[in-house]
């Protein structure tokens, strides 16, 4: 892409102190941190894939793509101009070219089609390269994704949808599955009346034959007050047929090559996420065909949410990642008070910090994912898999909008103009922390794991264990988070303390491993000392600031 050079001298002023464009961005080559902790974790058999995708996702065009999708929102187009009921929504069209990049690069089925070693963290890998540049778009690549081992158990559904999730086609026609190359796939369990407490559900399913269960069709009457990506091709949902609250796969179109009665309400109007259409949806007579069991939908369709959850991980670290490459450009070139910004001591220890944060919540990231690649034969890496992804969606999600107000603060005030990528990572970021399982749901989760589990315990102190006598702040957080877990009264009103500590014992850990001294050494006298408020830029003296913000440095 040709840069489009400036007029820098005006009628009145020169234009001058103000930090050149961005430019292309190498989102894997450029990010040590990244490629580390991608080879660590066992995703380096497709580094060169990695390193393509970086180069092409980072670069302007892409940047440029993400900012039209966002501005162009889509529309809701509900009826033909016959007034025929045709449920549709229209995109710009950087919108379908962002998707088109997403499935021909494997976001959504990477793990899938490369299973083994690196599956989860190459899926996370990508995932983070490509929500530092778009966050709509991930929408349905993760409900895509996450779908997969959902379907698995229900045989006839499978044959037909999993060659299809697989596919590195973009195909947005809205057409029946079976005349379709690829097919995007999304999720609608919440109601008006309930969210987070599925059971609430009031929608209602019947069978259309005599035979009923896994793999027979029904009819769903009832509404639901999310839907997000409406344009996929099918969906998976929860409603209460004769046996129970059951799970549900409604596509578009019906087996028989009939529109199916599915009919979009309105598109919400949202905070940020704005490129991605979310709806009100009301199913009458709606066709569907039961996927799993019968009464034990929650149980079918958590699958599908623990992928969603694994998503929202990645994506907050994503936006801590650019976020922060945004910061430090900014602050490289722009002086105030005789000093470049990024020089000055206070805006050293703000960068250095956001640096420390993004590398943490990365290194949580992918070792989950590396614990998901060997949930099927190891028991210990499957119930690190189950808790550590509710720990990490908890915590990762809850420090993204934190760090990206600080790093839209780093501009100063063209960070809060619509020019700058800032104000939409900032609407972006709350989102992960709310969708598939909110805060307190996921600490609560982690309880559920916690007793439920008999390995989750024992797998978080083994990986905590792998680290301890490598700084005395982490030993000793690391006893303090065996104390919450000993004492059982109050466990439900401490879930917070104790999921946190969690995340930041791990991610001290993963560090005191892994990580420069410099860095590991800022986490611990920081987030596991006596006096973290949880602000960023207070890291005490005598932290190596330097060694910190070079290795987060794009190179
Ligand atoms: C942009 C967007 C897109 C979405 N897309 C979809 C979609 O495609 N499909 C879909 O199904 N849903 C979707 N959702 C819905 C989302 O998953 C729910 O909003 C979320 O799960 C919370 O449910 P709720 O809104 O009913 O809140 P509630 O369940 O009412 O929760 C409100 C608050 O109470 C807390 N809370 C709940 N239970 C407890 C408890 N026992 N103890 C303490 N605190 C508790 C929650 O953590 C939350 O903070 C979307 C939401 C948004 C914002």
């Amino acid at each position: 892409m040709i840069p489009i050079k400036p007029l820098a001298n005006l009628p009145t002023h020169d234009v001058t102190n103000m930090p050149p464009h961005l430019g292309d961005q190498d989102l894997w080559g450029g990010d040590a941190v990244l490629r580390e902790c991608v080879l660590r974790e066992g995703g380096g058999k497709a580094e060169a894939k990695f390193a393509l995708f970086g180069k092409r996702m980072g670069a302007v065009e892409m940047f440029e793509k993400a900012d039209l999708a966002n501005r162009h929102e889509p529309e809701m187009k509900p009826f033909d101009r016959y007034g025929m009921r045709i449920n549709q929504v229209a995109f710009h069209p950087a919108y379908h070219d962002l998707m088109a990049m997403a499935i021909e690069n494997e976001v959504p089925n990477f793990a899938w089609n490369n299973p083994g070693a690196g599956a989860h963290v190459g899926h996370a890998a990508l995932t983070y390269m490509f929500s530092q540049v778009e966050g709509g778009v991930m929408c349905p690549m993760a409900m895509t994704y996450a779908v997969v081992p959902a379907l698995r158990g229900t045989s006839s559904v499978n044959e037909e949808w999993l060659p299809r999730l697989l596919s590195t086609t973009y195909d947005p026609r809205d057409i029946p599955v079976f005349e379709k190359k690829g097919v995007t796939m999304g999720m609608f369990m919440t109601e008006k009346q309930g969210g987070s407490d599925v059971r609430s559900n009031s929608t209602k399913a019947v069978p259309i034959g005599t035979a009923t269960g896994m793999g027979e069709a029904y009819r769903l009457t009832g509404h639901k007050y999310f839907c997000s990506a409406p344009m996929s091709d099918s969906f998976l949902t929860l409603a209460y047929s004769e046996g129970g609250l059951s799970c549900f796969l409604v596509p578009r179109w019906t087996p028989d090559g009939e529109r199916n009665t599915l009919y979009l309400q309105r598109l919400k109007d949202k905070l940020g996420n704005r490129s991605n259409a979310s709806s009100e949806i009301e199913l009458q007579d709606t066709w569907g065909v039961m996927v799993g069991d019968e009464g034990r939908g929650i149980r079918t369709i958590i699958d599908m949410v623990q992928g969603n959850r694994y998503y929202c991980a990645a994506s907050s670290a994503a936006l801590m990642r650019q976020g922060f490459i945004q910061a430090l450009h900014h602050t490289r070139h722009r002086s105030a008070f005789q000093k470049m910004l990024m020089q000055q001591p206070l805006m050293r220890n703000v960068l250095a910090d956001l640096a420390i944060e993004s590398e943490a919540a990365l290194a949580l990231t992918l070792r989950i994912g590396r614990a998901m690649d060997e949930a099927e034969n190891d028991e210990g890496a499957s119930a690190l898999a189950r808790i550590g992804t509710a720990v990490a969606k908890y915590w990762v999600c809850k420090r993204a909008p934190g760090h990206t107000l600080e790093a839209l603060e780093c501009h100063g005030g063209p960070g809060y103009i619509e020019d700058s990528i800032m104000p939409r990572l900032y609407r972006e970021a709350p989102l992960n922390s709310i969708w598939e399982g909110s805060g307190n749901v996921m600490c609560l989760d982690v309880l559920r794991a916690m007793h439920r589990e008999e390995a989750a315990i024992p797998s978080v102190l083994a990986e905590l264990e792998a680290a301890r006598g490598g700084n005395a702040s982490l030993d000793k957080a690391i006893e303090d988070l065996s104390a919450e877990l000993a004492a059982s009264e109050d466990l439900e009103l401490r879930a917070r303390r104790v999921t946190e500590l969690m995340a930041i014992t791990l991610q001290g850990a993963l560090l005191v491993r892994h990580a420069p001294n410099a860095v590991a050494d800022a986490f611990c006298a920081s987030r596991l000392g006596a006096r973290w408020t949880g602000a960023y830029g207070a890291l005490p003296a005598g932290v190596d600031f330097d060694a910190i913000i070079d290795r987060a440095t794009p190179n």
